[in-house]
């Protein structure tokens, strides 16, 4: 246990955002040659060790274990700390591990650096290791895309990526992120009245990990609203809502150019007072609110308007289908980002789905829709599904010495959001895969935290089920 955390240091000194991995890559590298094992470096800084068996499992078969070498670059906005060049200062705190402001980088260095422990330590019993570190899993898993899986021989893999003690991730969602064009067409303002409509304070969350809450979607929200208020006397000139594909968008904005403010803001209290409503359980914080605004020199034609509307209110949002076996969701749909030009109004999701099929079939549902209203969809981001499969018998195993371990059974899941495993396991269909870790709390951002008795206990997990392992 101690090697975990002297590793866990040592990589903590290293600055390696995604991106930004050579350094913490060669690190490994001359780690392994000064043990005198085996290492391939990729182009991509993905890094492959092989350690040979310990005495008497030479005839065992290898087993791949797996982590990502990058990590997320959050501060607080007081906080002074270059991610480029500044060591993350590792801080303990009773059984906390934590850094000074920043994320701390737990994910993923636990995993490699308890790779590291096995790969560095003799007197643990275990079959021949592959340890595998990959580049670039928080941004777009490019590392894990690169990897040329025939240079591993072990065909099962423990990833140790999850951040849940006692939750053994077994299957994940694919993904794409569809776009829709919709081309517009604008025209002199009829008005000279214009008015800004906001929908703000929504939880939002991820759109993967947080979709099956059912949250309102600020886009979709504002979806609703237009449709209430467009018409020949309420022009839309603008819409803007949304961050990022893969978040909830919590906001959203649209200009209207009116002939009659009083009117306008009429119809918005009644439609307002309805959607609160319909969204006082799960988004009670939800405001509804005009204001006057700067005039602008065009608004959409009528036909775009409704062109721009009806897509956002026929596209899927949200939980479209859950699997009723493990109760996951099993399909969804996050209409992220909607931003205007002089050319088009842009429609960005994010969709999700745990069955290959179901995802291209949302795809093809989200292109005829944007066909019906002129408009042609692109996408980009495609990656695929890690699908469960019934029969497993490394989770079978690390199940039985969990529970033997632990006096208790762990619990089996899926995640509707995207993991490696799911690359691996397209390039290795007959890999048999899980992904395990010890307790880390509020990843990807400054207050992520470890816990070491966590750390400890799956330390002796780890190095047990690589005993049994003869
Ligand atoms: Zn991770």
């Amino acid at each position: 246990m101690s090697k975990v955390l002297y590793y866990f240091e040592q990589l903590c000194r290293i600055p390696r955002g995604s991106g930004n991995e050579k350094a913490v890559s060669d690190y490994t590298v001359s780690f392994a040659k000064a043990l005198g094992l085996d290492v391939i470096q990729d182009e991509r800084n993905n890094v492959i060790i092989k350690k040979p068996a310990s005495r008497g499992y030479e005839s065992s078969a290898p087993v791949i274990i797996q982590g990502h070498l990058d990590m997320v670059c959050e501060k607080n906005s007081d906080t002074v700390h270059d991610f480029e060049k500044d060591p993350i200062k590792v801080i303990y705190d009773g059984d906390i591990i934590h850094a000074d402001n920043t994320t701390l980088g737990a994910d993923d260095g636990i995993a490699v650096a308890m790779a590291m422990a096995v790969l560095s330590d003799d007197t643990l019993e275990h079959p021949p290791i592959e340890a595998v570190f990959t580049t670039e899993e928080e941004t777009t898993m490019s590392g894990a895309s690169a990897l040329d899986i025939s240079l591993l021989k072990g065909r099962r893999l423990i990833n140790i990526d999850s951040e849940v003690e006692g939750v053994f991730t077994v299957g994940c969602a694919g993904g794409r992120k569809p776009t829709v064009h919709i081309p517009v067409e604008y025209t002199a303002p009829p008005f000279g009245s214009f008015a800004l409509v906001k929908v703000s304070g929504l939880l939002g969350g991820h759109s993967g990990l947080d979709i099956h809450r059912g949250r309102a979607n600020a886009n979709k929200v504002m979806g609703e609203i237009l449709e209430g208020i467009i018409d020949e006397d309420c022009r839309l000139a603008e819409i803007s809502g949304g961050a990022k594909e893969n978040a909830i968008p919590r906001e959203s904005r649209a200009v209207i150019c009116c002939r009659d403010g009083e009117r306008l803001r009429s119809k918005l209290s009644d439609i307002g007072k309805r959607l609160k409503e319909k969204y006082s359980a799960v988004d009670p914080g939800m405001e509804i609110e005009t204001e006057a605004c700067k005039r602008y020199d065009k608004v959409f034609s009528i036909e775009t308007a409704h062109n721009i509307i009806n897509t956002i209110n026929e596209i899927p949002n949200g939980v479209i289908a859950m699997d009723t076996e493990l109760n996951m969701v099993k399909t969804s749909n996050n209409i992220g980002v909607i931003r205007t030009s002089e050319e088009e109004a842009g429609i960005f999701c994010a969709l999700r789905s745990a069955v290959t099929a179901e995802k291209q079939a949302v795809y093809d549902e989200i292109v005829s829709i944007g066909n019906k209203y002129g408009g042609k969809t692109t996408y980009r981001g495609d990656y695929p599904a890690w699908e469960y499969k019934p029969v497993s018998e490394l989770r079978d195993m690390l199940v039985s010495i969990y529970t033997k371990m632990f006096g208790k059974a762990p619990v089996i899941e899926t995640v509707h959001a995207g993991l490696e495993c799911g690359i691996i396991s397209e390039k290795a269909p007959d890999m048999d895969i899980i992904s395990i870790g010890p307790d880390l709390y509020d990843i990807h951002s400054p207050m992520e935290r470890a816990s070491i008795s966590s750390i400890e206990r799956m330390w002796g997990f780890l190095t047990e089920v690589l005993r049994q392992m003869k």
